[in-house]
């Protein structure tokens, strides 16, 4: 069992009152809270090991040089990719699938498919709209069934040998859905396509082995499994990696620049162009140590528990109405209340010290499947309580009677 009063006690702010009441925050799934060790290796960097990185040989610059490869090595070992040059770091995941999309302009033609979901957050559609729009490919999209599972026959029916590259979420932001990866990889695959996988939700949720699932491209990011913001991570083979186009061109890039011709550096450096946020990059390092030590499948349990119990209590409400209830769900219960608008169930949670998303959830079009406006999403971490959605269903009760 954990200690979650212990694991409390590792997050400064939570311990504050909003509007009178103590807070309680279940906005994980748009950014999780930081654990003192994360914030004080931002601390720690600044205040005695600021310097650039890949460039000076002297001490300090070495020294953080050193410890941004460390974080490098603990992505790879936390992901279990084969080498450390297939971890690019990025700002985030929208910056990573933007990479990815970038590149693939040059490399599709009129006549290839990119194929992407129903579900997915905004970041994972709107660059491959560009993308498509400068290549001339074509984009595709895998229907959802009514209870936010993926319709995979519908999958199978969109692949062929036009398909190039399938881009499909790991956990859905909006609805909790778990998508079976392991048969999407292996059906992309199969018809000679690449995959990405955007794991924004999953890393802060679940085991993720990109060598196990033999995924093509990975991308997630740091302030959703209680690291800063700012710093994401590109996964890919080395190999795709290699055949990419750089995205951005500047410092660091490089291996010779001459106005004739510029030749780019190995990877991962032809990714990284420019001064990263090295004090993110850094402390990221902590974040992921706090997640082992923890360990994922304890955090993953615990949150189970949780979307459970608010799934139970819940139900207690008149009018429930449950958004996405996929047989495998992970991490967060979406909802809305019949005659009432989300975003006024948001407005009066806040008001007794509630943190809730309310809204679409940068998922447009899985609105728009479910003819609402957007839903309330309660999101979990490792250091929710029962006690708090005890205490948001009563403000919930609260707030209909207010509202009616
Ligand atoms: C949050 C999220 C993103 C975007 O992540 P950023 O950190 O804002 O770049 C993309 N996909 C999913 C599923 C998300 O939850």
């Amino acid at each position: 069992m954990i200690d979650v009063g212990k694991i409390r006690a590792q997050f400064p702010l939570l311990h504050q009152k909003v509007n009178g009441e103590n807070l309680v925050y279940f906005d994980n799934g748009a950014s999780t809270q930081k654990p003192q060790v994360v914030i004080d290796a931002i601390a720690q960097y600044y205040s005695n090991d600021n310097a650039n990185i890949h460039r000076g040989v002297h001490y300090l610059s070495q020294k953080a040089t050193d410890k941004f490869e460390e974080t490098r090595d603990t992505v790879q070992a936390f992901i279990n990719a084969n080498k450390s040059c297939e971890i690019i770091f990025t700002k985030g995941t929208t910056d990573s699938i933007n990479l990815v999309a970038n590149g693939y302009r040059s490399m599709l033609n009129k006549g290839d498919d990119i194929i992407i979901s129903e579900m997915e957050h905004h970041s994972n559609i709107v660059p491959w709209q560009m993308c498509c729009e400068v290549s001339g490919a074509t984009l595709k999209v895998i229907p959802i069934l009514d209870n936010g599972d993926l319709d995979m026959d519908a999958f199978e029916n969109l692949l062929s040998e036009k398909t190039k590259l399938v881009a499909v979420t790991h956990i859905s932001n909006a609805l909790g859905t778990i998508n079976p990866v392991e048969k999407l990889i292996a059906l992309t695959h199969k018809v000679g396509a690449k995959i990405l996988i955007d794991g924004a939700q999953a890393t802060p949720h679940a085991l993720v082995d990109v060598q196990g699932l033999d995924v093509d491209f990975y991308c997630f990011s740091a302030h959703k499994m209680y690291g800063p913001t700012g710093v994401g991570v590109l996964y890919g083979k080395e190999a795709l990696l290699n055949e990419l186009p750089p995205y951005q061109g500047g410092g660091e890039m490089i291996k010779e620049v001459s106005f004739e011709k510029t030749t780019y550096a190995d990877l991962p450096h032809k990714f990284e162009a420019g001064t990263p946020n090295i004090a993110g990059v850094i402390a990221f390092k902590a974040a992921m140590d706090f997640i082992t030590d923890l360990g994922i499948s304890t955090i993953a349990k615990h949150e189970d528990t949780l979307v459970q119990y608010a799934t139970k209590q819940l139900l207690t409400i008149s009018g429930m109405q449950f958004i996405g209830e996929a047989k495998k769900r992970a991490a967060l219960v979406s909802f809305n209340i019949e005659s009432l608008h989300p975003y006024d169930i948001g407005v009066l949670l806040d008001k007794m010290g509630i943190a809730i998303r309310t809204g679409h959830h940068c998922a447009q079009p899985i609105m728009e499947h479910y003819k609402v406006p957007g839903t309330a999403r309660m999101s979990f971490a490792i250091y929710n309580t029962k006690e708090e959605i005890d205490s948001c269903i009563t403000a919930i009760k609260k707030a209909q009677t207010m509202l009616a």
